[in-house]
């Protein structure tokens, strides 16, 4: 029979087909009688044991080989054995090529659909995953970012903490929960800790109260993002409260733009949109005085000067009318709350300008395409140990040489900073994460 199995140490003999398993019927090569391998003396055969054992599918269908082995005795000690063939994983009762390609596909197939097409039970499926996640967790080290992006984003049903790389646009890790019982930990096992210079996230109070003991040189900003995000939910507020007084024929002009009046700058207004305003001016005098507040708002931060967006801040608030558009003035209260932190972005590397928006914009599109019906643990391995975001171009980079990159060997080590955003984001749209 043509030998359609090609491993080592075996000869197919039969083959059948029968409810949509393809069953191939094996024997054992016949080898030299072994020893025992405590007495040293020569076994005796001792019969035969068949099992059987998983193997990669064959047109479509799994596979399974029923293999039949020569078993042994020791007549001094009693020892009986099978010879090991080197293919096989004992513990899985599958080839190891098996257990290979399932290794390769089961983070980006389900369990239950690898389990169909190979025959293997689910939970066999799922301890192959679960030990591959936990080889790439011990495998896999990214380089520590100097500028640290801390984010919220919701995958698998709840919101998980995204530590990113903002310089270079890459994920650097996810947590469970963005509480101090995950940070704390984290930020204790960092490796290089004393390389993070800059933590950019928002308001949230117990990322400054983790990493405060831990990073050494770090310092917190509140990004610019989750600030302004404030000015325009304030605004949205107010719009919320007007839109219903405006009459059938201005809510006609005015109801598709005016949504964007609280997300858009005036530069990018479209003309429609300006005379939408212009409308606005003149109906609810008090709805434009909200978005003046909001634009004055966002301008605080076009300012390059520290001390100047200081008091451009000071005079916004001061000129805040009392007793009304209550949001803005809660927004003036989180300002003061976390003043040294909201301006020290100020201070920080300019370059990183837009980069946290980026990011997270980034992330929530990866979240928004991730397949539903998975495990929070295989979309945390899906993202963070991507393999086509981490490679040389995108998610890992030559490091410049130097003392700590050039062996005393003269080679030049990879540095790797993670799956690489916008890599993720096109895998992500072309269906590759659902
Ligand atoms: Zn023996």
């Amino acid at each position: 029979m043509f030998d359609l199995l090609n491993l080592p140490g075996v000869k197919p003999v039969d083959f059948r087909g029968e409810g949509g398993v393809i069953t191939i019927v094996a024997e054992a090569l016949d080898v030299d009688l072994p020893q025992c391998p405590q007495c040293a003396r020569p076994l005796y055969r001792h019969g035969k044991r068949t099992n059987l054992f998983a193997d990669t599918p064959m047109q479509m269908q799994p596979v399974r080989l029923e293999i039949t082995r020569p078993r042994y005795r020791c007549d001094t000690c009693g020892k009986t054995l099978t010879p090991e063939l080197i293919f096989l994983d004992e513990r899985r009762r599958a080839t190891k090529r098996l257990v290979d390609a399932i290794r390769q596909r089961c983070l980006w197939m389900t369990f239950h659909s690898l389990a169909q097409k190979t025959g293997l039970a689910v939970n066999t499926i799922k301890n192959i995953t679960q030990d591959l996640i936990e080889e790439l967790e011990q495998t896999v080290r990214y380089e520590t970012p100097v500028i640290m992006g801390i984010d919220e984003v919701n995958l698998a049903g709840d919101y998980r903490c995204v530590i990113t790389n903002l310089s270079t646009n890459n994920i650097f890790q996810i947590l469970k929960f963005r509480t101090k019982d995950y940070l704390k930990p984290f930020f204790e096992k960092l490796h290089d800790r004393e390389k993070v210079e800059w933590v950019f996230t928002d308001m949230w109070r117990p990322v400054n109260e983790s990493f405060s003991a831990y990073l050494p040189n770090a310092r917190l900003v509140i990004d610019k993002f989750h600030v302004v995000k404030m000015a325009s939910e304030a605004l949205e507020e107010e719009r919320k409260k007007y839109q219903s007084i405006l009459t059938k024929d201005e809510r006609l002009h005015v109801k598709k733009s005016i949504r964007w009046l609280t997300l858009k700058r005036p530069a990018s207004l479209t003309p429609a949109e300006h005379a939408a305003l212009e409308i606005v001016r003149q109906s609810i005098p008090a709805l434009a005085e909200a978005y003046d507040f909001k634009e004055a708002f966002y301008r605080i931060y076009d300012d390059p000067d520290k001390s100047s967006a200081k008091w451009a801040f000071e005079a916004w608030e001061n000129t805040l009318p009392e007793n009304k558009l209550e949001r803005f003035h809660s927004l003036a209260k989180t300002v003061h709350n976390h003043y040294e932190d909201i301006f020290a972005y100020w201070d920080s590397p300019s370059q990183i300008t837009n980069a946290y928006t980026e990011c997270l914009n980034g992330l929530i599109k990866i979240a928004n395409r991730m397949g539903r019906g998975y495990s929070y643990e295989i979309i945390r391995a899906k993202t963070l140990y991507a393999k086509h975001a981490r490679k040389v171009g995108n998610g890992v980079r030559l490091a410049t040489p130097s003392l700590d990159t050039v062996s005393t060997r003269g080679i030049v080590e990879t540095v790797e900073y993670g799956p690489h955003i916008p890599t993720l984001i096109e895998i992500a749209e072309a269906g590759g994460l659902e």
